[in-house]
């Protein structure tokens, strides 16, 4: 069967290696970096170091890019956010990819020192970097062009070594011997950073890294991480135990505010449901229509019994769409609809969701339609 290649731009192949797709993505609460790594042509991906609280944004746009994960890589058990990997794992069947000597629960494939970590015909080298932890890992693309260097190296800094079994000279060689001995032009991805830094690559913290760089010996660098008297991380309490369980939930799990439709969510963050179960489920819903009234009664016709509010007068006329159903939104294509959405979860609406692809879409699978009466011509005298 052939495979449909990822949608999006791709890196070049660099080494003549085959090309891929690459996304840094952001959490800003706790400055964490995910990265998201692909074949192009067989669409095949790994995530590295998903946050918890940002899976819904993750899985959306792998499903959106069309990507078939095949595994979550975390570069270390942290200690400052959850990680996303189980529920990514929960949601898509892929691997969970940890340090085997982190020792934590539910990882499916343990990672040592020398592993490779297949994606389509390209493969992350695994490199035990410890010092921050012990079981922190650098991931290194094949053709060394660049690196997921976890906390293990900061741009222009580094991660701490004052718990989580750290240790300045461990994390000194392992910076020096498995990451600043690459090519000079790899490019490195760090875990975090605070202030808006993205990326670095071998050459530029060779010779600026704050603690490590230029001149600075391993001495410079334990005198300086010895000192550095920096206060526990705020979710230590929370993060670390989580992470030993690879992020799965405990206990009660809060209820889905998604739970009344099979809504996904777009990488926009938009609630979308697709035409077929809203067919399916018309008599539970209610249906607003927010085109204009000529396109309404015009030749595309409407869905029986939708409500039209053009989108202009929606703010006027929140007050006329009944607040007993859930609220599926709609327009010719799905994007004034969406705009549609968004106001009205401003406005409190809870369970409301735009549908996919508007009445393009639900024209497209053959669902029903309205169309007013032609106007009967008038006979010519
Ligand atoms: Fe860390």
């Amino acid at each position: 069967m052939a495979v449909a290649p990822a949608r999006g731009f791709s890196l070049s192949a660099a080494a003549g290696g085959a090309p891929l797709l690459f996304r840094q993505l952001f959490d800003a609460d706790t400055g964490t970096f995910t990265y998201l790594i692909a074949e192009v042509a067989s669409a095949e991906g790994l995530l590295i170091d998903p946050v918890f609280e940002q899976h819904d944004r993750d899985l959306s746009l792998i499903q959106e890019l069309g990507i078939q994960l095949v595994a979550c890589l975390d570069t270390h058990a942290h200690a400052d956010h959850v990680t996303g990997s189980w529920l990514m794992h929960d949601a898509t069947g892929s691997v969970i990819g940890l340090a085997a000597v982190a020792g934590a629960e539910n990882v499916t494939l343990p990672l040592r020192h020398g592993d490779q970590v297949a994606f389509g015909s390209r493969a992350l080298e695994v490199r035990a970097t410890p010092g921050h932890t012990d079981g922190c890992l650098t991931f290194v693309l094949d053709d060394h062009s660049l690196a997921f260097t976890g906390d293990a190296l900061l741009v222009r800094g580094c991660g701490r070594c004052d718990f989580q079994q750290g240790n300045a000279h461990t994390l000194y060689r392992s910076i020096t011997e498995q990451i600043l001995s690459l090519p000079d032009s790899c490019l490195l991805y760090p875990s975090h950073d605070y202030s808006g830094r993205t990326l670095s690559s071998v050459s530029e913290e060779r010779a600026f890294n704050a603690r490590l760089g230029g001149e600075a010996d391993e001495r410079d660098f334990v005198g300086y991480m010895e000192n550095l008297e920096l206060p526990h991380p705020r979710r230590l309490a929370v993060a670390l135990p989580a992470n030993l369980r690879s992020g799965r939930p405990r206990g009660h799990t809060p209820p889905d505010p998604d739970g009344w439709a099979p809504i996904r969510r777009s990488y926009a963050g938009l609630p979308q449901l697709e035409s077929h179960w809203v067919s399916e489920h018309r008599d539970s819903l209610t249906l607003l229509d927010v085109r204009s009234a000529d396109e309404f009664n015009g030749p595309d016709g409407h869905i029986p019994g939708s409500l039209l509010i053009p989108l202009q007068d929606l703010e006027q006329r929140l007050g006329e769409i009944p607040t007993g159903q859930p609220l599926v939104v709609l327009c010719h294509s799905g994007s004034r609809s969406a705009l549609a959405t968004q106001e009205l979860l401003k406005a409190g609406r809870s369970q409301v969701a735009n549908l996919r692809g508007g009445l393009r879409a639900w024209q497209r699978e053959g669902l029903p339609l309205e169309h007013p009466m032609p106007t009967p011509a008038q006979p010519t005298p």
